[in-house]
């Protein structure tokens, strides 16, 4: 009998749920080795089955951003909780909500509320296509925007040709309209405009990608895709379901809007920070757009437990904490001094290192210089990676268990968490 308690789960899962996991990248197969079973977290840590503590810098891929248990937060569920957890009829805490999500995100007239990023994803795109009484969708190489069928796609063989599958289970025909192109390819950008641009319903990116590590979207880059949108008559869609409210106050447009004067997305995606931690997302945009949707309109769109009273309730607290003055602030700076406290260990020890942050998100890698798309990500040495995650994991740090993913920062994290962070990766550096 193994005492390790994250192995005897391991194991005990793997008999009745596929891999032993309900999402693939918690099964560390990218990584190798044991699991962490989580049993509970508070601040910036989690402790797994074996009693072990770690700084976490998942933060749950993104919600968690006033760290875990903030007394606010917990109140607020509570008392949702004694209320009721369920009614499948409208409440003011919906309208609530969503006033406060339209009140910091301002190219947002109308919003949905829904429970996960991919249902907000898939229903952004329907919507965008009910519009136009388009087919096609234009998403890029790397970005992720949920796991819905015609968004599981990779590129085809040229511009002319679309999408292939990138899942069993998704018939080519689903993805058929898809049009998979590289980030931050300008070239190409112009080129799929100029021979599929009046077919296009809508360009879905997103603006700073956090599914293939920490990718920006070039200023050059984005301002384009908004003035093809605009010309073509397609609608530019945000996928901020990460970026949200994480990396500004404003989110990624907010950022984009300092360099390109006016920028505004038509429609944009939202999840993970604005549910605190529940399952909660939305999609939104122009009251043009957004009233397509039933009842007003054609285009159908529907949840048993969209705008749960318990799940915004944990939103709406989240939302007034993160709202307060200095938020993005502090949080940014100790993003900023963990990148590079970071790069400081790495280039002491000779290791080619570089990495971004934009509020309380970033990325790092483990080559010299910062990447413009996917293929370039998919070049970090997998086995250093490995060490690296290994290292940091046994040491007590908790980053993403594969390179291809963004990491964390909370409100919860202590200038000597990060010290500690980055005494325990040059560590590793220097043995790497
Ligand atoms: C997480 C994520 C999604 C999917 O959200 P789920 O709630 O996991 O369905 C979609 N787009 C982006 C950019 C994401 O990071």
């Amino acid at each position: 009998m193994s005492t390790d308690r994250n192995q005897t789960l391991f194991d005990r899962a793997r008999q009745v749920i596929p891999g032993g996991v309900n999402s693939p990248v918690r099964a560390f197969k990218a990584v190798g080795g044991t699991p962490r079973f989580i049993k509970r977290a508070q601040g910036a840590y989690f402790w797994d089955a074996n009693d072990q503590r770690y700084i976490d810098y998942i933060g749950s891929w993104g919600p968690m951003i006033l760290g875990h248990g903030h007394p606010a937060v917990l109140e607020a569920v509570q008392k949702a909780a004694l209320e009721g957890f369920s009614f499948g009829a409208p409440t003011e805490r919906e309208v609530e909500l969503a006033e406060a999500i339209l009140q910091r995100v301002p190219s947002l007239e109308m919003v949905r509320l829904v429970s996960s990023g991919t249902e907000a994803g898939m229903s952004a795109i329907r919507v965008a296509r009910g519009a136009t009484g388009r087919s096609k969708i234009i998403k890029f190489e790397g970005c992720y925007h949920g796991h819905a069928d015609a968004l599981l796609v990779k590129a085809g063989s040229g511009l002319a040709t679309f999408g292939n599958p990138t899942s069993a289970g998704v018939p080519p025909e689903v993805v058929q309209h898809t049009l998979v192109l590289e980030y931050n390819h300008l070239q190409q950008l112009e080129e799929a405009f100029a021979l599929h641009g009046k077919e296009v319903a809508c360009l879905i990116i997103e603006p700073i990608a956090g599914n293939m590590n920490f990718v920006r979207a070039s200023v050059p880059f984005m301002k384009r895709c908004r003035e093809l949108c605009t010309q073509y008559g397609a609608v530019l869609i945000l996928d901020e379901v990460m970026t949200g409210l994480r990396v500004a106050y404003g989110s990624a447009q907010s950022v984009f809007a300092r360099d390109i004067p006016g920028f505004e997305p038509d429609m944009t995606v939202l999840g993970k920070v604005i549910g605190g931690g529940m399952p909660l997302a939305a999609f939104g945009g122009k009251r043009a757009l957004m009233e397509q949707l039933a009842p007003l309109g054609p285009v159908y769109q529907a949840g048993t437990l969209s705008g749960n009273p318990v799940a915004t309730a944990c939103g709406l607290a989240t939302l007034q904490e993160i709202g307060k003055p200095g938020f993005y602030e502090d949080l940014g700076r100790k993003t900023q001094a963990l990148v590079s406290g970071l790069c400081q260990a790495a280039s002491a020890a000779g290791i080619p290192f570089c990495g971004d942050s934009e509020g309380g998100m970033f990325g790092f890698f483990l080559f010299p210089e910062l990447p413009q798309n996917y293929a370039k990500v998919m070049t970090t040495n997998n086995s250093q990676f490995n060490t690296l995650f290994h290292g940091l994991l046994e040491r007590g740090v908790y980053i993403a268990p594969a390179l291809y993913e963004a990491g964390f920062m909370s409100a919860a994290h202590t200038d000597a968490d990060i010290a500690e962070t980055v005494a325990a990766a040059a560590d590793i550096f220097k043995r790497l």
